[in-house]
């Protein structure tokens, strides 16, 4: 497997919110998370596995729906 970049997006902490960003849960249990961008990085980065590609076709897919297009996409259809 392909070495992912060690971004927040292709990280397990990384909780996706936004088409360009969403919150660390690096620290559980807190009233609100911080907002990281989705390629904000730190050292306490931790693979997420097959969720990077669930969130990039999401991305990808609000991206299309916003233009106005329906798309396929590794998750499913957005229309
Ligand atoms: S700030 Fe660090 S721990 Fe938090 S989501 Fe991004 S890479 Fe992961």
């Amino acid at each position: 497997m392909r070495l992912q970049k060690k971004i927040c997006l292709s990280c397990r902490n990384f909780s996706l919110q936004e088409t360009d960003s969403g919150v660390c849960k690096v620290v559980k249990g807190l009233a609100s998370y911080p907002v990281k961008a989705t390629e904000d990085t730190c050292d306490q980065w931790r693979d997420c596995g097959q969720q990077y590609f669930i969130r990039t076709g999401w991305i990808k897919g609000r991206l299309a729906k916003e233009q106005g297009h329906t798309v396929v996409t590794e998750t499913g259809i957005i229309s």
